[in-house]
């Protein structure tokens, strides 16, 4: 359903005069007039997309103004990307381009950032945070290490993702409108199917169906205004190494090695799992894994005689493809369902 809200410009252009202008939707705002949301992501998880989403939303079906950009990397799949969103009212326009340092509303796609990136960073309270995780509320704020007096929402949008054949982006825009008073959920179901409709037309109703379950599943959690966790400023993340000071002529000798390219929550919801007890060291799975993710070593056998042996999977920069389960001949390999942590 497409909703015109008060003095806008309907989809074609047409001033609706029969309402007042004065109206204002947003309820939470900046100094600036804005409303700012900043989702911090996974290259390949689809924060990109569902920014965009949003602002399409907002600017189509509830004449708001908007802007949607991302940062990320040269290498997309597998590093951190930051998507922000700004929304204001229709008479006001967005002139800042720049990160969002203190966001109203923060989205986390993958709780495994936190390990390499801060993204608790321009926290303050009264702010909301939606999470894509299989913890509780307690266990999530202590994993993030979420400062008192915020807003909290968890979804388990991998488990939805998964069971409705969809990304977690749509599941993830489904928790952002329970948490978001203002932004309306006839709205955001219009932005999906617009997304979809056009070039992926079967994915349009998957979609809406991961969006729904997205709203009505996420569970809402008031974090104690207590100082468990100090609020920390934002500080935009700085490579120790650059164009300015890298060595001249250096070569990276160990490829795939930045320590911030984790594909852990980009899989598509499954992972390899290996059962030592069932594998018989043929190495099959290593000759059909595009990217070199089953690790041998060598070891002494019972005989006495050195030989390749099985390690471990290197889940780092496993993608998830599942074709060491599929060549596996013994079933020492199999899929099992990915934990967003
Ligand atoms: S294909 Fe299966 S049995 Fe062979 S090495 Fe890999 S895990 Fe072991
Ligand atoms: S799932 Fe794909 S990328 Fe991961 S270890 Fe197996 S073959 Fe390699």
């Amino acid at each position: 359903m497409t909703r015109f809200y008060p003095g806008t410009f309907n989809i074609e252009g047409v001033v609706d005069l029969t309402t007042d202008t004065a109206k204002e939707v947003i309820t939470k705002k900046n100094q600036f007039g804005n409303y700012e949301i900043r989702m911090e992501s996974i290259g390949g998880q689809g924060a990109n997309l569902a920014g965009k989403i949003l602002a399409d939303a907002a600017i189509m079906d509830m004449g708001l103004n908007g802007i949607s950009f991302a940062s990320y990397g040269s290498e997309k799949k597998g590093t951190p990307v930051r998507a922000y969103i700004r929304l204001a009212e229709s008479d006001k326009e967005i002139r800042i381009n720049s990160p969002v340092t203190e966001p109203h509303l923060l989205v986390v796609f993958a709780p495994v950032l936190v390990k390499s990136v801060p993204i608790m960073n321009g926290i303050k309270p009264g702010a909301q945070i939606v999470v894509n995780t299989t913890k509780s509320p307690e266990e999530t704020r202590d994993l993030l290490k979420i400062p008192g007096g915020v807003t909290l929402y968890c979804v388990d949008a991998m488990k939805i993702a998964v069971e409705e054949k969809v990304r977690i982006n749509t599941v993830i825009i489904g928790a952002i409108s329970r948490a978001v008073e203002f932004l309306d959920k006839d709205a955001l179901e219009a932005g999906i199917r617009r997304m979809f409709e056009k070039k992926y037309p079967a994915l349009v109703e998957p979609n809406i169906k991961g969006f729904k379950r997205g709203y009505d599943e996420a569970a809402l959690y008031e974090v104690p205004a207590d100082d468990k966790y100090p609020i920390s400023e934002f500080k935009q993340f700085q490579p120790k190494l650059g164009w300015k000071n890298a060595p001249i002529g250096g070569v990276i000798v160990n490829p795939g090695n930045t320590v911030l390219n984790d594909l852990t929550a980009s899989r598509t919801g499954f992972k390899p799992v290996w059962d030592e007890s069932k594998c018989i060291n043929c190495a099959e799975c290593d000759t059909a894994c595009p990217d070199q993710c089953i690790i041998f070593s060598r070891k002494t056998d019972d005989k006495g005689k050195e030989r390749q042996f099985f390690d471990h999977i290197d889940y780092m920069h496993c993608k998830g493809c599942l074709r060491c389960v599929e060549v596996c001949p013994k079933q020492a390999l199999t899929s099992a369902r990915e934990a967003a942590e």
